[in-house]
Formats: C-alpha cells, sequence, structure tokens
C-alpha cells in the first residue's frame, strides 16, 4: 500500500541559491519525500538529479514559474513554502517574486526564504507543527464558519 502524501511542499531557488537548495533537499530528504512536492523548472530538475525525490515542477520561474505557484497558493493547494532568494542579484521576474511571497502572508502560508529559517520549516513540519493545515484545508471544504 502506498503511503499517503501528507502536506504540499513549494520548493524555489534563485540560481546562485540552487546548491544550497540541492544540498537541503539531500539532508531532508526523509523528511521531503513524505510530502508532495512543487518547484519551479530548473530548481526541481537539480533537485530531482540529486535525490530520489518526485517532484511536480512547474515553468522556470522566470517563465512564469513563480505564478503558477502562486494561483496554487491562492487555491490552498500549498502547504508551505521554501523560496531561497538571492538577495544581492537583480531578478528580472521580480514582480512575480513579490506577489508569490504576498499571497503566502495572504493565505498564512508558512514561507522560508533562507537556508536557517528553511531548516526550522522542515523539523518543525516533521515535529506535526503544520498538522494545522490539514485541518485548515478541510475546513475551507466544507465551507464551515468558525
Ligand atoms: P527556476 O526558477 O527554478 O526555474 O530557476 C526559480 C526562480 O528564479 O524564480
Amino acid at each position: 500500500m502506498t503511503e499517503e502524501k501528507k502536506l504540499s511542499i513549494a520548493l524555489i531557488a534563485h540560481d546562485k541559491k540552487k546548491k544550497d537548495f540541492v544540498k537541503l533537499a539531500v539532508s531532508y530528504e526523509e523528511i521531503l519525500k513524505k510530502h508532495t512536492l512543487y518547484s519551479t523548472g530548473t530548481t526541481g530538475q537539480r533537485i530531482m538529479e540529486a535525490t530520489d525525490l518526485a517532484i511536480h515542477r512547474f515553468k522556470s520561474g522566470p517563465l512564469g514559474g513563480d505564478q503558477q505557484i502562486g494561483a496554487y497558493v491562492s487555491d490552498n493547494k500549498i502547504d508551505m513554502v521554501i523560496f531561497l532568494r538571492d538577495p544581492l542579484t537583480a531578478q528580472p521576474h521580480e514582480p512575480d517574486i513579490s506577489a508569490l511571497l504576498r499571497l503566502c502572508d495572504v493565505y498564512e502560508i508558512p514561507l522560508a526564504t533562507n537556508l536557517g529559517s528553511a531548516e526550522l520549516l522542515l523539523r518543525g513540519l516533521d515535529a506535526g507543527f503544520l498538522n494545522w493545515r490539514a485541518v485548515a484545508k478541510e475546513t475551507e471544504r466544507k465551507s464551515i464558519d468558525i
């Protein structure tokens, strides 16, 4: 019997942060594999090359991938976002990045934008600290007003 995947996690890294993300994914593969994973195009490709993780890849970030993930966030289909941003390099798709980060705040989606907080989120995820997301989704599904 296949184990049911728990939560849906989006993984994104800017170019200069991709190596860091691959190391993070290798280190936390056992935790990540219990969940449904989404990513922008190149980030997902790099992670899949280095691990046995299966990832649903959207388009590359500059070609709309961040917006695709944003649409999933607004549809309540993403429970957590790890987005290793490069704060020292100008990005051509900066408006898309800001929009995604904004939507995470609009929908109260746990978001890590650097390695330090990413590790905390992953450990919290494994400890069950994000189980409220499953309840929140079920509540929305049933349209119960609490
Ligand atoms: P990429 O996109 O994973 O396709 O490189 C990430 C980004 O730049 O937003």
